[in-house]
């Protein structure tokens, strides 16, 4: 095959021609509102994957990516990877496992920049987003540059910048609820460093700035004016964007063979993989690794009390015509609409776009959709599904820094309270996806015993959030807290303007950024 010959299709059969890779990340999306996907999912010998322990991270993730047959030249590829995956992580195995109890492997996904697992996906997408628009443009196939715009309800927002910062041809946008994030979410933002960047607080919830986002994006008139005047497009680079999916699924590729490595488990064993989800991107991965040869048993499904998925997988029936969103400890799963879920339906039904588009019809129309009973037994036959209440979620945290002297964040509490009650002979890779001390309060309630929601005392609750993190690692026996987190308080604000919520607010920003 030649160099690029892997094209990419959407699930909903809505396209007449395929796109290549670079065309792929470059629009996200597909039109008609499907996901794109690549026609082939390459597989790996055991040995190729037994291979990738003796490589640098970012060697793994360059070996990765060829087998997936990008339209980019392997020393582009092999370069793009050293800057996505070096020291811009405080580790430099990038995604250590450590062995935490018998049989419960942790492989910590928030070394990155923002100490939390988006950054896996955002160091490594922009690189080659960029690189991709310069491509489109030396083959006459796109002549503008980008601008990303997003809405953040706190953490997506700061990998996203830390991502695109200083990156050619692109510019970044970040509007976050004015007063509706952390004190940590806010100056990891408001202290972004970069040339390219802006970031704005919305007057208004995040359901308003996301609201405001999307009017933008649709707003035909708007974007022809910046096309015109500024010669910019707009791109979200989210997380449905092929783009972020594909460095996800390394880390389980690689996660294994490190396994192997380090004795945990025998060449050829097969274990189990757990992880805390929220929009389906981060195990949809992982069901990709397996499908590309890893040896994996069970992929757990871990929810909170949204538990959404949970019941889909354990009856068939996707139904949110009767829920309402609960807040919880982790905040980064309170999702209902879980958009990566379509593509494993794809796979699931052998790839039938025709099905997927009808049930995608019904969720948007009835708010529910049931598959039909193959889908459903493939979906139990792969996964294993639970959830874990809020105060269920606080309790792990404190049992497991009490049992084994690791503290974890709420989402990778959520994560090893459902592997913990799955049968299985397997050993369990538990995906961690944040640092505990981006989530202080709730990690403060969960060592001192007290309830979800609780109020703190007053001397708590008026620390900023470094002083909150030292206060919390001093009684945990002095661990360390990440340099970025724990600087925050001595950092220069650089972007404190808020704007209207609005359609409005939110144009005029993006006006005034480009013209400057
Ligand atoms: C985004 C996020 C998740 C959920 O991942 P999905 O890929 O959306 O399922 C879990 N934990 C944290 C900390 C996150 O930021």
């Amino acid at each position: 095959m030649a160099r690029g010959d892997n094209r990419y299709l959407d699930t909903r059969g809505n396209m007449d021609e395929t796109l290549s890779f670079t065309q792929a990340i470059i629009k996200g999306l597909a039109p008609g509102g499907g996901l794109l996907v690549p026609q082939n999912v390459p597989t790996l010998t055991l040995d190729e994957i037994l291979g990738l322990a003796s490589m640098k991270y970012a060697d793994r993730a360059a070996f990765v990516f060829k087998k997936f047959d990008i339209d980019l030249p392997d020393e582009t590829i092999d370069s793009l990877m050293h800057i996505a995956y070096s020291d811009n992580f405080d580790d430099e195995r990038i995604a250590p496992i450590q062995k935490v109890a018998d049989d419960k492997y942790v492989m910590e996904l928030w070394h990155g920049p923002t100490s939390a697992f988006k950054d896996m996906a955002l160091q490594c997408l922009p690189v080659f987003f960029s690189k991709a628009i310069e491509v489109l443009r030396e083959n006459g196939e796109a002549e503008e540059d980008f601008l990303i715009l997003v809405a953040t309800s706190g953490d997506t927002g700061k990998a996203a910048l830390e991502g695109f910062k200083d990156r050619d041809h692109i510019k970044i946008m970040v509007f976050y609820p004015h007063g509706g994030v952390s004190d940590i979410q806010f100056k990891q933002m408001a202290t972004q460093k970069g040339t390219n960047v802006n970031v704005l607080g919305g007057q208004g919830d995040f359901d308003d700035c996301q609201t405001s986002v999307k009017r933008t994006f649709n707003d035909a008139e708007f974007n022809e004016h910046i096309k015109k005047d500024f010669n910019f497009k707009l791109s979200s680079a989210n997380s449905i964007n092929w783009g972020r999916l594909l460095p996800q699924i390394v880390y389980y590729i690689s996660g294994y063979s490190q396994m192997v490595a380090d004795g945990a488990v025998k060449a050829g064993e097969s274990i189990d993989i757990c992880v805390p989800t929220g929009n389906f991107g981060n195990i949809l991965a992982a069901y990709y690794a397996k499908q590309m040869g890893v040896p994996v048993a069970k992929l757990i499904c871990a929810s909170n009390v949204n538990k959404v998925l949970t019941d889909f997988i354990n009856t068939g029936v996707y139904d949110i015509s009767n829920r309402s969103l609960v807040l919880t400890p982790s905040p980064s799963m309170d999702i209902l609409v879980s958009s990566n879920l379509e593509r494993q339906l794809f796979e699931l039904t052998g790839r039938d776009g025709a099905q997927i588009k009808a049930w995608m019809d019904s969720l948007m129309k009835d708010g529910k959709f049931e598959v039909d009973p193959d889908t459903r037994d493939k979906m139990k036959e792969l996964f294993a599904a639970g959830y874990a209440t809020n105060d269920e979620c606080l309790s792990t945290i404190k049992s497991v820094y009490e049992d084994y002297d690791y503290l974890m964040d709420p989402h990778t509490a959520v994560a090893w309270k459902v592997a913990s009650e799955v049968e299985t002979t397997h050993p369990v890779l538990i995906a961690s996806t944040a640092h505990w001390a981006k989530f202080g309060f709730d990690v403060y309630r969960a060592i001192n015993g007290l309830p979800a929601g609780s109020e703190l005392p007053e001397e708590v609750t008026s620390l900023t959030g470094a002083q909150l993190n030292r206060l919390i690692a001093d009684k945990t026996g002095g661990r360390k807290v990440p340099a970025g987190l724990d600087a925050l308080d001595d950092m220069e604000l650089r972007f404190t303007d808020v704007c209207p919520a609005t359609k409005e607010g939110v144009e005029d920003q993006v006006d005034s950024f480009l013209r400057a």
